[in-house]
């Protein structure tokens, strides 16, 4: 048996108003006046001011807004950095995203590509990279995924969606300030903060799962039961429950994997673009033969926050498209071996997927 070892975040801050100090975090990090920090902040927070006046700019530094409508996709990775590349003399100093899932990738997958050659494509995939990134820094606004611990940067190229797992993936500083997630539309809010519910469920019913995972899992389950069921948080405790929840949920797949919601929700998103928050709900909500406790819980949740999925969302698909997505979901070995163990291809066909497919 060859045990996996694995990177961590090397730092991290945590605590309401912290992000007051991501200037004298940042400011040792400087190499020189020429090599700027760049920072990737959601547009959502575009003429915020309450957000924007405490970024710290100097020098040559800049604010890039970027849309999280769309997940990033290796052709966006690609033109950032080069224009980044042909704007500034110099190697950033540092790369810094400032928003949910879809910036905070973005973050990793920049600082990855500005010191290794090619496009982000060649990197999707398990340990490509070659290269250590440069020094980047992740502060999520919006709390739920793990990115902000995890190993990968996921990410939609031409013909895959699939992240670039590395060791030098992981951010070197996270700025977890629970006073960021305030704003998010309560739908946004429950779509994300399922996706850390939904890993725990996939890692905790998993077959990979060791006591490494199963602590953090646990922990992050409770917090989840706690912020989604219970009547008793303040608002200021809900937020840095979240917080918590989704650094643990990270954690626990680290040693994991998640299951099969995840693999059907890759399918919905790569054909449909649906996103992954939101995808994961849609399919999480119908696996009950999967993870009966789980959805239970999980429809608990959603009469609890009046939440109304999208429905029919398949229903004018063809065959052609039917099978885009099953090849998509069964691509994702290791995910169907987690949630159903080695003999997986025994348990699961195309004909059972497509039938979960067709009422979503
Ligand atoms: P997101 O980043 O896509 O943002 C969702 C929406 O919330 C956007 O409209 C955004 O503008 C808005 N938003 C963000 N912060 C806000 C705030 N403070 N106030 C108001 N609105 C705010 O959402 P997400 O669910 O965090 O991320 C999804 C992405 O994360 C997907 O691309 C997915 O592939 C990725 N992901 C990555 C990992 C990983 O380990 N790397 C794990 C899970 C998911
Ligand atoms: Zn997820």
């Amino acid at each position: 048996m060859i045990y996996k070892n694995y990177p961590m975040v090397s730092r991290i801050v945590f605590g309401r108003g912290s992000f007051n100090q991501l200037g004298d975090i940042l400011e040792p990090k400087r190499k020189n006046d020429k090599a700027p920090f760049i920072f990737l902040v959601d547009d959502v927070f575009k003429g915020n001011s309450w957000l924007t006046a405490r970024i710290p700019l100097a020098y040559k530094d800049e604010i890039r807004y970027v849309s999280a409508e769309e997940e990033p996709k290796t052709s966006q990775v690609d033109e950032l950095v080069e224009d980044i590349i042909l704007k500034h003399s110099e190697r950033p100093s540092g790369i810094i995203g400032i928003g949910g899932g879809t910036l905070l990738d973005l973050a990793k997958a920049v600082s990855i590509m500005l010191t290794n050659r090619g496009s982000a494509v060649e990197y999707q995939g398990w340990d490509l990279v070659k290269n250590p990134a440069i020094y980047h820094v992740g502060v999520p606004t919006i709390s739920g995924t793990g990115s902000e611990v995890s190993r990968t940067t996921v990410l939609t190229g031409p013909d895959k969606k699939l992240g670039i797992n590395s060791d030098y993936t992981p951010f070197d500083q996270v700025l977890l300030d629970p006073e960021l997630i305030k704003d998010v539309p309560k739908e946004q809010w429950f779509y994300t903060g399922m996706d850390c519910f939904i890993h725990c469920v996939e890692s905790l019913d998993g077959t990979y799962l060791n006591e490494f995972s199963k602590t953090y899992g646990e922990k992050a389950f409770d917090l989840c039961k706690d912020i989604f069921l219970s009547d008793e948080l303040t608002k200021e405790e809900a937020q840095d429950k979240l917080m918590m929840a989704s650094w643990h949920g990270g954690m626990s797949i680290a040693y994991s994997q998640v299951g099969v919601a995840h693999a059907l929700s890759y399918g919905l998103s790569y054909l449909l673009g649906v996103k992954h928050g939101v995808g994961n709900c849609v399919v999480f909500n119908q696996l009950k033969e999967f993870y009966p406790e789980g959805v239970a819980l999980f429809h608990q949740m959603k009469e609890k926050h009046d939440i109304e999925l999208p429905q029919n969302i398949c229903a004018e698909l063809d065959q052609n498209e039917f099978d885009i997505m099953i090849d998509v979901a069964l691509s994702l070995e290791p995910l169907w071996e987690n949630a159903l163990g080695k003999k997986w291809k025994k348990k699961v066909t195309r004909q059972k997927l497509q039938e979960l497919y067709q009422v979503m």
